[in-house]
């Protein structure tokens, strides 16, 4: 525009000249004034259009900026993998709420929290480009990387990401926090920036160790039936099929051994039904007391030389919402195995404990305990406590892992609490039904004596 002016300037002034020759230099003067004005005049316009184009332009670019800088903070705030940036000193310019529980920053959850509320109320967060100078969270010598965590794992991966412009992938265990493990991403960012991403594997390394302990537990408890039938059939082949003193015990074995492959199985097939969700449960009033009952009496039937005392507190009129099938096959499992854990003239006690709409049924023995290690782990398929003690009692290792699914799919918990030499305690809760309360039926009659 300007160059069209001084164009048309020139263009005006040959013409003047040759036009108008004898014209006196102050009406010259005067001509070339007046165009040169009207000239300025345009030119001021358009530079000024041209000008308030470009002001609203970055306006817009501002704002965009912003929204962007917000969503990015708001996602940063929100997520549960800790993201940290740093520069080419080492330093974190910038971080989220995750981030500063893994590596513990000084700045404390505080600041991050703050950042969150920042950008949910619409702050602009400033991070990515040029983070060390726009960073809300200030560089300064306290966010180095090394004070934030001392793992040199951690330290090396981001060094090393920063050195070679790569990206680098490690797996990292938090000395501050041993029970978290982790797979930390870093990743160029920019010219001199470096993204570290913070994923949680504890949980995913726990399952897949209970898996190949399953498996190996699970061949384990198959050949060790398998090695003595096959030891017992080869032996009666051998011709202690003819030995009238032994050859019925050998058969005795036999069957055992097939029987307890057969329980394992059924228990296995039971369990991935239950897991997979495939089993359906008819949910109705039932009363508590006289399936505890039941399962006493069956088994007492099932260990007629169990020397134990049995003592029940369920009050006469409680109803629970369950599955009538399934809640006996939980209470087998509890009662069975504090029958089967106790020692001799020891006690097995059921007891309630009602709150509001659900009730914690406890089922309490007085055997040796249970040791703070296996505890936590005693609900995990096939898992047993003291292998080689756990091996003289008979039993699938699958009964707990049951009975937690069970619970659970009655919308329940169930938990464990131990003490060695004195006892275990399993809880596990139920919805309080509120259907009208049946007449006791007459098989409760014994255990009235024990009764709340
Ligand atoms: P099992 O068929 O072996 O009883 P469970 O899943 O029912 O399988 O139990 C798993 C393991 O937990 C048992 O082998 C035992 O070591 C331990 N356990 C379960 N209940 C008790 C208890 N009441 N007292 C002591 N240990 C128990």
């Amino acid at each position: 525009m300007t160059l069209a002016a001084v164009v048309v300037f020139a263009i005006f002034e040959i013409v003047k000249t040759i036009l108008f020759p004898q014209i006196s230099l102050i009406s010259s003067h005067i001509m070339t004034v007046i165009v040169a004005g009207i000239l300025a005049f345009y030119v001021s316009r358009y530079a000024f259009s041209r000008y308030s184009a470009a002001l609203k332009e970055t306006e817009r670019q501002t704002i965009m900026t912003e929204e962007t800088n917000r969503l990015l903070s708001a996602v940063l705030a929100t997520m549960r993998e800790g993201v940290l940036i740093v520069n080419s000193q080492m330093r974190i310019v910038v971080y989220n709420g995750a981030a500063a529980r893994i590596v513990r920053l000084p700045e404390s959850n505080a600041q991050t929290r703050q950042q969150g509320e920042e950008a949910a109320a619409g702050v602009p967060f400033k991070l990515i480009e040029d983070a060390a100078e726009h960073s809300s969270i200030p560089a300064s010598p306290s966010y180095r990387l090394a004070d934030a965590t001392r793992n040199p794992a951690v330290n090396e991966a981001f060094q090393r990401a920063l050195d070679e412009r790569a990206p680098v992938e490690v797996r990292v265990e938090m000395a501050d926090r041993a029970a978290h493990s982790y797979q930390l991403n870093v990743a160029p960012l920019g010219s001199d920036l470096v993204v570290g991403v913070f994923f949680d594997i504890t949980q995913l390394e726990r399952l897949e160790r209970v898996r190949r302990e399953f498996f190996a537990n699970l061949s384990h408890e198959l050949r060790t039936p398998l090695t003595a039938i096959l030891a017992y059939s080869e032996t009666l082949l051998a011709g202690a099929i003819d030995d009238r003193e032994n050859n019925t015990r050998f058969i005795e074995k036999l069957h055992k051994h097939a029987s307890h492959m057969s329980e394992l199985i059924s228990d296995i097939s039971d369990l991935s039904a239950i897991e997979s969700g495939s089993v359906k449960l008819s949910l109705g009033p039932v009363r508590l007391k006289s399936v505890v009952a039941e399962i006493i009496a069956l088994t007492e039937a099932r260990r007629p030389n169990c020397d134990v005392t049995f003592e029940v507190f369920v009050p006469e009129t409680l109803m629970v919402q369950a599955d009538r099938t399934r809640l006996e096959q939980i209470l087998y499992n509890l009662i069975d195995n504090a029958v089967k854990f106790n020692r001799p003239g020891g006690t097995v006690t059921v007891s309630t404990e009602e709150s509001a709409s659900r009730v914690a049924i406890h089922v309490e023995d007085t055997g040796a305990g249970i040791t703070a290690t296996d505890l936590p782990r005693v609900f995990e398929r096939l898992y047993r406590t003291d292998k080689s003690r756990s091996r003289k009692v008979e039993g699938t290792g699958l009964g707990l892992a049951i009975v937690k699914h069970l619970v659970q799919a009655h919308g329940g918990e169930v938990s464990a609490a131990s003490e060695i030499g004195r006892g275990s305690r399993f809880t596990f809760t139920l919805p309080v039904a509120t259907a009208a309360v049946p007449p006791p039926s007459s098989s409760d009659a014994r255990l009235a004596t024990a009764d709340q």
